[in-house]
């Protein structure tokens, strides 16, 4: 083993994240720009992949962590735990992508019953030692012991009820002491040790919980939501601590560059006087703000603002920043590139491009199409709205509706009843992660902007609303109070992120303004707007429009009918990419198909397919005049012909009935028995497609036909349709070539009796592997290959689609066989080989074939850029994800995905 384990602070940069975490590799950063970070080594992600494997520490790594650790103690002239002159460390986790609360975090290893006092002498300040003492016996208990944490925080709350004091601060120097001895005592009898008296005991162990808390439930569940990979390992960051409960010269806080919430420019943070570590975001205590600090430490109030540019210009980002003032000194304990809600990562870009830090390829980078679509959701009608019961602070923004729910149990059961649930707690902490997964809002009575709620929430892309004050919240009981009203489990609520607005009952939501903007154009939307909204819808329209320019891919939508089709267009679809003709017959017209199937004689038949011609025809006349100009591909007949005739079941009834009541109904008997001999096992897999169109004499050309004579009309009232027949689930070069053949003599047909030229192209669907891999057969044959991914997901896994995500897939995904549906995200390593086999075999035979995707995975940014990567023509997808493709295929033409994931 030649690799080093352990990094000095000094050495390293932020390229390093993968070796060093992200927080490891910024603190180093921040080492080198000059800012005041604690002195401090970093143990690698390599040596925790190690640990994790072999289950136990590296002999390297334990001589490595005594090197660093006797050069962290020349520099600060300090040793670990020593009784005159105690050197003190914080034992971080930081793994490659920062995952907000999920691991854990020690501080003030080295305190023992020794050197308790020396800090007590050396601070002049005893309570503060006692203090530190016995929140390292708490956190070392919870974290390294596994003890419950709550029953120290018991004790605690004991104490002070028994002093009659509100706040932790409060507690006084002779209480603190007791309460050691308590915390000792609780972790003789929860553990039947004494609490380890070595510093370096300590630290190792510390260490070694760092480590295994990468596999706790709760990092892997967060890992698998955010698709963060499982073996990426943590590294962990030692450092010499600095206290922020001093006293009242001292305190800690989180702040960001800019508002992480709206985007606003100018700095954010939340700073607590006389406090340490996670008291700042845990909500235990109101948080002041950082124009508050300017008031009272107005030097330090400088200084880190110079900071915040320092670090802002360099990272050329939004920065979020973790400090702690120790008696009146400042010091930087982390910094990473900040998350942020969607609105925020619009507005932040395009503010970065106007003050020159980045350029607008850069911007298109930093904003992304699920944000775009999170943008797309609707919003309460405040005019409509009841009075709010009360107002938090609005933490993570969207207009969400659900029912309360007060525990995360309770949110997972509920949720998988299908129903919407707003998780209402105290404050949450990661343990509350399963809940906050299975809700669609976050409501707690405590904590800020920066609290674990938020930051999650915000993360997830959930709505959240924080610190609601008013609101008293019993979690035991199920329910909540506030201003008079009650509120139980199951009561509806109306919570909106972007206010802070908390309404009983459901309220009514409006469209977004972002969907007003794709409407209606920028001058409508920015009328009568706020000036927050109008610098977003303006951030939003100047990327997307970048990403027009920028885009290889064309982006058409999936449309049936003349409305979607108008709103495809006017959100930017540059054609149709697949009409299902069979939406075509829903609802009334069913009989008109179910006529067709049952004919008996060729008459009747005839007369039943002449009904459907002009209906179609109708159908195809709007549809194209909307979509004038641009390419619009029709697919003709799809889904089993069962679908559109009766169900077999309510048929079987009807006709036992009748027997029973001696009644004859021959209609229903000869409808039952041509269901019957219609009815397949396996439907997805039996006569569709392209084999119903050639067992259906007569359905296909009708189709043809109605197309070719609306195309027709079209241009002889001066129009300028572009239509392209697209044939579905052809596995065979000679399906596709006999249903050609029998399409284009219907089109000639039609061209003569018109006098026209109609020239509409002839293509194929790919959504069997066996088409996949024989299209340098099907290729001479069609004019384009759409590449059905739903289907060719279903055949090349050989799942039901209908089926198995509900049946199975949680498992799939709790094994990490999956950590995304492959209905939603393309597997490109078996599904995505085919399209790309099929790709390159068709254009070697074809070179003037085009291709596309219709299947779902067009709409899905990643399955974007590997349709990008793979030199597909352009992507169709529902209306809605329109915006969002176009801006995912800019994106994938300026990076690649991984590139653009600055910010996990
Ligand atoms: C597909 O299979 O991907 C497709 C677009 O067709 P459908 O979903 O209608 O089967
Ligand atoms: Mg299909």
């Amino acid at each position: 083993m030649s690799h080093r384990l352990v990094y000095s602070f000094e050495e390293g940069d932020k390229g390093q994240s993968d070796l060093l975490g992200g927080k490891g590799a910024n603190l180093a950063e921040m080492t080198r720009l000059g800012i005041p970070v604690p002195p401090g080594f970093t143990i690698t992600t390599e040596a925790c992949k190690q640990y994790l494997l072999d289950r136990e520490v590296p002999l390297e790594l334990e001589i490595e962590i005594t090197k660093a650790l006797r050069n962290l103690e020349d520099k600060i002239q300090k040793r670990l735990g020593d009784k005159d002159n105690p050197l003190l460390v914080s034992v971080r986790s930081g793994a490659k992508y920062s995952m907000p609360g999920m691991m854990e975090t020690i501080l003030n290893v080295g305190l023992n019953d020794q050197s308790v006092l020396g800090l007590a002498k050396q601070t002049n300040n005893p309570r503060f030692a006692w203090d530190a003492y016995r929140r390292l016996i708490q956190m070392y208990g919870k974290t390294v012991l596994n003890i419950d944490g709550s029953i120290f925080a018991k004790e605690l709350e004991k104490l002070k009820i028994s002093l009659n004091l509100n706040a932790d601060h409060e507690v006084p120097e002779s209480a603190l002491k007791d309460l050691v001895g308590i915390y000792k005592k609780i972790i003789l009898e929860e553990t039947g040790s004494e609490f380890p008296q070595t510093p370096r005991e300590q630290l190792d162990s510390s260490i070694r919980a760092v480590f295994d808390s990468w596999n706790t439930e709760r990092a892997k569940l967060y890992r698998r939501r955010e698709r963060i990979p499982d073996d990426l390992g943590t590294a962990v960051n030692i450092g010499a601590m600095v206290f922020g409960n001093m006293g009242s010269d001292s305190g800690t806080g989180v702040c960001f560059t800019r508002n992480p919430a709206t985007g606003a420019s100018g700095s954010y943070g939340d700073y607590l006087q006389n406090a340490q570590g996670e008291d700042v975001v845990s909500g235990i205590r109101n948080t002041l703000t950082l124009e508050d600090l300017g008031q009272i430490e107005p030097k330090i109030f400088d200084e880190l603002h110079e900071i915040m540019y320092k670090l802002e210009t360099h990272y050329r980002d939004m920065c979020d920043i973790e400090f702690t003032v120790e008696r009146g000194r400042l010091w930087i304990l982390q910094t990473r590139i900040g998350k942020r809600t969607a609105s925020a990562a619009f507005r932040i870009a395009a503010q970065l491009v106007d003050e020159q830090i980045i350029t607008m390829d850069e911007a298109l980078l930093r904003v992304n199409g699920q944000q775009l679509a999170q943008l797309m959701f609707p919003q309460f009608d405040n005019k409509n709205a009841p009075e709010p019961i009360t107002r938090g602070i609005p933490a993570s923004p969207g207009a969400t509706v659900g029912k309360a729910v007060f525990d995360s149990q309770r949110a997972k059961e509920f949720a998988d009843r299908g129903e919407n649930i707003i998780l209402i707690r105290r404050e949450t902490n990661p343990d509350d992660l399963g809940g906050m997964i299975a809700s669609v809002g976050i409501l707690t009575s405590r904590g800020g902007k920066t609290s674990h709620a938020a930051v999650v929430a915000r993360g997830m892309g959930k709505t959240a609303i924080c610190g609601a004050e008013e609101m008293n919240v019993d979690e035991v009981n199920h329910r909540a109070s506030v201003n008079g009203i009650d509120i139980f489990e199951g009561d509806f609520l109306s919570i909106d992120g972007t206010t802070g607005e908390v309404f009983l009952g459901a309220v009514d939501a409006k469209p977004s303004t972002i969907v007003k903007y794709l409407l209606h154009g920028i001058t409508d939307a920015t009328k009568d707007q706020v000036a927050d909204d109008i610098e977003l819808i303006r951030a939003v329209d100047r990327l997307l429009r970048h990403s027009d320019r920028r885009k290889k891919l064309a982006v058409r939508a999936n449309a049936d009918n003349g409305e979607d089709a108008n709103i495809a267009r006017k959100f930017g679809a540059q054609g149709i990419g697949l009409c299902r003709t069979e939406h075509m017959f829903l609802g009334d017209r069913r009989v008109l198909i179910e006529r067709v199937i049952l004919a008996k004689s060729a008459e009747q038949r005839e007369s039943a397919l002449a009904a459907l011609l002009p209906l179609q025809r109708a159908d195809f006349i709007k549809l194209l005049e909307e979509m004038d100009g641009l390419p619009t591909t029709i697919r003709l007949l799809d889904p089993p012909l069962h679908e559109f005739l009766p169900d077999i079941s309510d048929l079987r009834v009807k006709s036992a009935l009748n027997r029973e009541r001696n009644i004859v109904n021959e209609e229903v008997e000869a409808l039952l028995h041509s269901v019957e001999l219609m009815h397949e096992s396996n439907p997805m897999l039996g006569l569709r497609g392209v084999r119903l169109g050639l067992v259906s004499p007569g359905l296909y050309e009708l189709q043809v036909g109605a197309i070719a004579e609306a195309m027709a009309e079209l241009i002889i009232r001066g129009l300028n349709p572009k239509v392209e027949i697209m044939i579905p689930l052809v596995g065979s070069h000679m399906e596709l070539r006999i249903t050609r053949n029998a399409a284009e003599r219907v089109i000639q047909k039609i061209a003569q009796e018109n006098k026209l030229d109609l020239p509409i192209e002839i293509g194929t669907m790919i959504e069997l592997p066996r088409a996949a891999l024989t299209s340098n057969r099907i290729g001479p044959v069609a004019d384009f290959f759409s590449f059905g991914t739903n289907d060719l997901t279903q055949t090349t896994w050989g799942f039901s689609r209908d089926d198995v995500e509900a049946e199975f897939f949680s498992r799939y995904f709790e094994l990490g066989i999956f950590t995304i549906s492959p209905f939603e995200t393309i597997d490109e390593f078996g599904v995505g080989e085919l399209v790309r086999i099929a790709a390159e075999r068709g254009r070697s035979v074809n070179p003037n074939l085009h291709l596309g995707v219709c299947g779902e995975h067009g709409g899905d940014p990643e399955s974007i850029h590997f349709f990008h990567n793979i030199g597909l023509d352009y992507v169709s997808c529902s209306a809605f994800r329109v915006p969002i493709a176009r801006l995912e295929a800019g994106r994938a033409s300026i990076a690649n995905l991984n590139a653009a994931t600055t910010d996990k």
